[in-house]
């Protein structure tokens, strides 16, 4: 499936107003990867995130994946923004949730088939959410409410997923299971491309890293990419001195 694909940027840039957000950043994303784009706050992690959907005019550049604009690729393309602006008091149930990953699909009196149950169904299956599909939202613990929306990008057909830092506000528990969720994902060949501050975790688990400090710093296998001297680079941390010692 979509395990050849890359997406290609080139001199991709980006401004909010007189503000560099991204300069110059020429790198290509496999797909069928899980790519974590370090740097520090005001790097342009999320404006690349939202660069690569398509939503952002760019001042210079490109990105395509193959031939096709970024907003060609609904519905391969899903995003999970930092903090989803959600009334967590609405009362809507967890299904519900995921079932408007089949909206766009329906078309206009569009009605839900057997079909399109059944994927909602599949979707809360594999996000491990058959339990609750009845329950309010509100009533899900933070991790529970990061596989709602995460199940409703399954739903939705998705094979590439832009996660705005997916580990914020996670307990260890939880960030264990979206690491664990997140191999699988890379076994089965889907794409996931994500803000992550824990450079740690960021070397362990992912197969590649973009590294940014507005411009690009390093790009490739993250373990090699986030190197400690790559890390000192897009943090303007000093190189330790060696052998001054007296
Ligand atoms: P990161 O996700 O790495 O913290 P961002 O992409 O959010 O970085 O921001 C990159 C730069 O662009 C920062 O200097 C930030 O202040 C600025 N910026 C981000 N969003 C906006 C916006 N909507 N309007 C103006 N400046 C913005």
């Amino acid at each position: 499936m979509a395990g050849h694909d890359i997406f290609r940027l080139q001199d991709v840039t980006v401004h909010y107003g007189q503000r560099t957000a991204l300069d110059g950043i020429t790198a290509h994303i496999p797909c069928g990867a899980l790519v974590a784009l370090v740097g520090p706050n005001g790097a342009g992690k999320s404006t690349l995130l939202r660069a690569l959907l398509g939503w952002l005019p760019l001042t210079r550049g490109e990105i395509r994946l193959g031939d096709k604009h970024p907003r060609h690729l609904h519905p391969r393309l899903a995003y999970l923004p930092q903090r989803p602006e959600v009334d967590w008091d609405f009362p809507i149930s967890v299904r519900e949730v995921v079932a408007q990953g089949r909206w766009p699909s329906l078309g206009l009196f569009g009605r839900f088939t057997a079909a399109e149950r059944e994927r909602v169904d599949r979707a809360l299956e594999e996000l491990d959410l058959t339990a609750l599909a009845g329950e309010q939202i509100r009533r899900l613990s933070g991790g529970q409410q990061q596989r709602m929306f995460l199940a409703r990008a399954v739903a939705q057909g998705a094979d590439i997923f832009l996660l705005d830092e997916p580990f914020a506000g996670l307990d260890l528990a939880a960030s264990a299971e979206l690491i664990h969720l997140l191999q699988r994902w890379l076994a089965q060949g889907r794409t996931v491309v994500a803000a992550v501050h824990d450079l740690a975790l960021a070397r362990a688990h992912f197969s590649h890293a973009l590294l940014l400090d507005t411009r690009l710093v390093a790009a490739g296998p993250a373990a090699e990419t986030l190197s400690d001297a790559n890390i000192d680079l897009a943090y303007h941390r000093r190189m330790p001195v060696l052998g001054v010692r007296p």
